[in-house]
């Protein structure tokens, strides 16, 4: 694996494993380097996997609508088999909550029809009928145990819903990506794997030259793309790509909380569901189980951390999702074992992530996935893929910033949204939901 490449993609996730693709089809030469044994096995493997197009701004929404046409015919995508079978696509859809907090929805719901995405409104008997098993007393703004009132309903009830049928989750992410790489590989691209990156090489130019593994060993090529994960600091720092960066990208402590959902065939007739009275979203999961992540209410202090070393345990945040969920699904038990993931999010200063070049020649950074961009990672490959072409043949994206074509949905964005010099983007949810 020594030797000369096109473009070296730091990372083999979700992300990294897809921006590998979409050049090796435009007959770039690369090879995706990542530290763990397999494409997918860093915080991609945690991910929930959860297909949305509810997102807080119309270009996160949009995005995310062409992200999901890409899932809905994944074989076609790929144009390959794997040999451990494709991932799935279970579009279950999503049920979201209207409460004040989210403003009853009204711009999430503008941002779907300026798109076009189809969605149904239910009214509280809608949701009582067809999730009997919840209870729809309203509890928020969200507590922690020890506040007065943690776990006590309100005086409302949840008003409406909104159900998104363009939506649900893939079965196994991990898996996902290892049909990506497969891909990649199949359209010339190359994987490394337990090949630690410890230095980015510039010649006298400041122009990137390759990198240089644990060990010693280097290998060169003109670009080098940071998908690092959470990782994505250090690498941004190892390249000297920080100054000119107005928004920053942190490790971010998550637990997800695995627990048996009481209602019968929960995964086979379930549906992902988003809350932010209880400031918790679900999926179903394999065996009848309820995934329950976090929607990050101002009351739970950040876990920023050290992505080399942190605690990987979990913590009373485990039981407190669970508990917050138990509100709205009362039948909810609470096991005494604790199952699920502790892991780590990407997270940016406005939870949108970046995808641009950088102020180091040939260096480039698809990073602060901020929780919310698993779904998204084969449009994200298409359009670094393309900004990656444009700015090495000279365009200069930062003065005129790229416009993407999505080819599902035929339309435009402004990849300048996603750039590393953007104000915080005041619209953002700045939580998960993006
Ligand atoms: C708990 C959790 C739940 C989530 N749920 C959802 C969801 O429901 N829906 C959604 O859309 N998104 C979700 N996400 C987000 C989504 O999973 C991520 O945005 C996506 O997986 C990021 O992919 P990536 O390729 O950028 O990074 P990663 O998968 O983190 O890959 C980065 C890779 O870089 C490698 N690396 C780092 N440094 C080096 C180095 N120096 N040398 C070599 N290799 C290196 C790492 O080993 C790692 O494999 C969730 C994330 C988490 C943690």
């Amino acid at each position: 694996m020594t030797g000369h490449y096109d473009a070296i993609v730091i990372g083999a996730g979700i992300i990294g494993s897809a921006v590998g693709l979409e050049l090796s089809r435009k007959g770039w030469k690369t090879l995706n380097i990542d530290k763990l044994p397999a494409a997918g096995y860093g915080s991609t493997s945690a991910s929930c996997a959860i297909i949305r197009t509810h997102y807080s701004t119309l270009n996160g929404t949009a995005f995310s609508y062409e992200g999901y046409f890409y899932w809905k015919d994944w074989q076609a995508h790929l144009g390959t088999e794997d040999e451990r079978g494709l991932a799935l696509f279970n579009s279950c859809g999503c049920l979201i909550m209207k409460t004040d907090a989210n403003d009853h929805l009204k711009s999430v719901l503008e941002h779907q029809r300026t798109v076009g995405i189809p969605f149904e409104e239910w009214d509280t008997e809608t949701i009582k009928v067809k999730m009997p098993h919840m209870n729809l007393n309203t509890y928020g703004p969200p507590k922690r145990p020890g506040d007065e009132g943690f776990c006590e309903p309100t005086d409302g009830t949840i008003k409406g819903a909104v159900f998104f049928p363009c939506a649900g989750y893939i079965s196994d992410p991990q898996l996902a990506t290892h049909n990506i790489q497969q891909a990649a590989e199949a359209a010339g691209g190359r994987f490394l794997f337990n090949a630690e990156i410890v230095e980015i090489r510039k010649n006298r130019n400041g122009c990137v030259t390759g990198v240089t593994l644990k060990g010693g060993k280097e290998i060169d090529a003109p670009v080098v793309v940071n998908v690092a994960g959470p990782h994505s600091h250090k690498i941004n720092e190892m390249a000297g790509a920080l100054a000119d960066m107005n928004i920053s990208t942190k490790a971010l402590k998550q637990e997800v909380t695995h627990l048996p959902m009481p209602t019968e065939n929960w995964d086979e007739i379930g549906v992902v569901t988003s809350d932010n009275d209880i400031a918790c979203y679900t999926r179903p999961e394999k065996g009848n189980f309820l995934l329950i992540g976090s929607e990050d209410p101002e009351c739970d202090p950040p876990e920023f951390v050290d992505p080399d070393n942190f605690d990987e345990n979990f913590t009373e945040q485990w039981t407190i999702q669970a508990m917050r969920t138990a509100q709205r699904i009362p039948a909810l038990g609470i096991p005494s074992r604790t199952k699920g993931v502790a892991a780590l999010y990407d997270a940016s200063d406005d939870w949108i992530p970046i995808y641009d070049k950088s102020l180091v020649p040939g260096f480039y950074m698809a990073c602060g996935s901020s929780g919310n961009q698993f779904k998204n990672a084969s449009p994200a490959g298409a359009m670094m893929a393309e900004l990656i072409e444009k700015v090495e043949a000279g365009h200069d994206h930062d003065a005129e910033p790229l416009e993407f074509h999505m080819k599902f949905t035929n339309r435009t964005i402004d990849v300048g949204f996603y750039s590393r010099r953007r104000k915080i983007n005041s619209n953002s949810s700045f939580s998960v939901l993006g």
